[in-house]
């Protein structure tokens, strides 16, 4: 990875800042992404490994503006080798009381999002002939979850969109993978009252929630599995299987 760039969108905190913070271990360049704000923080402990970082703001929903956070990445550091596409929101609601607005939503951030960056990173990697995507699903998006239509929708949509993607890029040596998280200790679940923490535990053969470390080490692990593509990679302590 070293001297590598990569594009983390989402990486203002949680899993998409543990991501970051793997590929500088690893030695590569990387490009920051939130829609507002990227903290001091979350930038000196990335340079602190000795690798470049910038921080490319941007709603990722909104194709104009992925086009644009992909050029400017792309001319930051000269090249664009791994493109983790990590944003996602939740607007969790029974199906008989979800609005249009909250299923849109997060079908356009988590969905519609991946697809615009990578239609824009495309061009640069085939002309590249190398790259690696990585997407970031869900295990809601391979087992379905009460109260959860909008988001389950969006990550399974995920994995057909990365393996489609797989095969039109696979002839240029480019893969595309999906890491499919299950309880992952962040803000994202912060939000979980105790009882239906516990009642997710209980649900999980290795008995506790994930750390976003856990599931960084995935990303690493895909960015450099060269005769893997079109996979979903399960990293969720045996909670779907
Ligand atoms: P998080 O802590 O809520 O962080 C989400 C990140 O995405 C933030 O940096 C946020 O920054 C950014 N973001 C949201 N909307 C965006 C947009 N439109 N454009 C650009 N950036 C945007 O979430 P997390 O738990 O780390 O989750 C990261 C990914 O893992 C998501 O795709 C989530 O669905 C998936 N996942 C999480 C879990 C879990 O248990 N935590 C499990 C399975 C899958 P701003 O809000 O400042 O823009």
């Amino acid at each position: 990875m070293k001297g590598k760039t990569v594009f983390i969108t989402g990486s203002s905190r949680g899993i998409g800042k543990e991501i970051a913070i793997s590929f500088a271990k690893e030695g590569a360049n990387i490009i920051l992404n939130a829609r507002s704000h990227v903290s001091e923080d979350v930038i000196s402990e990335i340079t602190s490994y000795g690798v470049q970082c910038a921080v490319v703001l941007g709603d990722v929903s909104q194709f104009d503006q992925a086009k644009e956070m992909i050029k400017t990445a792309h001319e930051t550091f000269g090249s664009l080798d791994v493109l983790v596409n990590n944003a996602g929101i939740t607007k969790d609601q029974l199906l008989l009381r979800m609005s249009e607005e909250d299923f849109d939503n997060v079908l356009n951030i988590n969905l519609k999002g991946t697809f615009n960056m990578i239609r824009h990173a495309v061009p640069i990697l085939l002309k590249q002939r190398s790259g690696s995507i990585i997407n970031v699903s869900s295990v809601v998006g391979l087992a379905g979850n009460i109260g959860q239509v909008n988001y389950a929708a969006s990550k399974a949509g995920i994995i057909g969109l990365s393996k489609a993607v797989a095969k039109e890029v696979a002839p240029r040596g480019i893969t595309c993978n999906v890491i499919a998280p299950g309880y992952i200790d962040t803000d994202m679940t912060d939000i979980l009252n105790e009882d239906v923490k516990k009642a997710m535990i209980d649900t999980i053969p290795l008995k506790r929630i994930g750390q976003a470390q856990e599931v960084a080490q995935a990303a690493v692990y895909l960015a450099k599995a060269s005769y893997v593509t079109g996979q979903v990679l399960s990293v969720n302590g045996g909670m779907y299987m």
